[in-house]
């Protein structure tokens, strides 16, 4: 198969992927409403009213529905971007607006499936190199259901966490058992740990969880055994920390950011990630020319 029809068949999975990631985020969150209010915690209840139907499915009927109707809906409403352009973004059965979120969250899917094909760092010739790959994609599936989920309600599910610590751990596992030198590769990743994780985890201690969430530190291992390389590890905080300072200080200058506003760390950390793991290596390749 060519390079391009490789690419094209990735657009049309991630759109797939960016579909059941968007769906899965509502469910989530309408899993996690009944777990709080079963646990007395006070829940918005127009939040709970509207997302309740959506943790009766079964998962063997787990269809999607409306979120303002609640109509079941059918296969031809559920074909990623395809429905959305043919209403309108809109419902097709009550004409409410269905919202941004879907559609940008599975060109979103399509496009990290495409470019991560495209600026791929890596050979894809061996079969531990082709399953690195495919579980890097897997990763950013869980990821952008993360991001989705941070972003919007300032919460790392355990739900996603730990699935996608599970992919990474495959993928920290097959690095090192491919490596020339294991002992080398080991260390690195301690490193990368280290950074993306420990750090956090001396924060959380001493600020006893008010500066950043648990969530936090179990992301960051999960993308420390994703990178598996501490240099990639230090991009990928410098890139979030660098994205982070792009969203908020234009939004305190507009006024919509104050110091109170709570900005998700996850998102940018996510971000970050794939920046270093797609185009770390060539910054890293770049500096010691430029500069050693
Ligand atoms: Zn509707």
């Amino acid at each position: 198969m060519d390079y391009i029809t490789i690419a094209l068949i990735l657009a049309v999975v991630g759109l797939l992927f960016g579909s059941f990631a968007g769906a899965t985020v509502w469910r989530l969150r309408a899993r996690q409403l009944v777990e709080d209010k079963a646990a007395g915690e006070k829940v918005d209840g127009k939040e709970y009213k509207k997302l309740l139907p959506l943790t009766k499915a079964t998962i063997r009927a787990d269809r999607s529905r409306c979120l303002h109707c609640h109509h079941t809906l059918a296969w031809y409403d559920l074909l990623p971007l395809v429905s959305w352009v043919s209403t309108g973004g809109k419902c097709r059965y009550c004409r409410q607006s269905i919202g941004w979120f879907e559609p940008i969250i599975e060109l979103g899917m399509a496009l990290f499936f495409v470019v991560s094909f495209l600026a791929w760092p890596n050979p894809l010739t061996t079969t531990p190199q082709v399953a690195v790959f495919v579980l890097w994609l897997l990763a950013g599936v869980l990821l952008a259901i993360l991001c989705a989920y941070d972003a919007k309600w300032f919460l790392l599910p355990n739900k996603v966490v730990w699935p996608l610590t599970v992919v990474a751990t495959i993928v920290a596992i097959i690095r090192l058992a491919t490596a020339y030198n294991t002992l080398g590769a080991l260390v690195n990743l301690g490193i990368a740990i280290f950074i993306l994780s420990g750090l956090y985890l001396i924060i959380w201690l001493v600020s006893k969880g008010r500066w950043i969430g648990f969530g936090d530190v179990k992301l960051g291992l999960a993308l420390a055994l994703l990178l598996g390389n501490w240099q990639l590890a230090f991009i990928a905080l410098f890139a979030a920390n660098l994205l982070g300072c792009l969203v908020v200080i234009p939004g305190m200058l507009a006024g919509k950011i104050s110091r109170q506003t709570r900005v998700p760390f996850g998102p940018l950390l996510i971000l970050g990630t794939v920046i270093a793991l797609l185009w770390g290596g060539r910054v890293i390749a770049w500096y010691f020319t430029f500069y050693m």
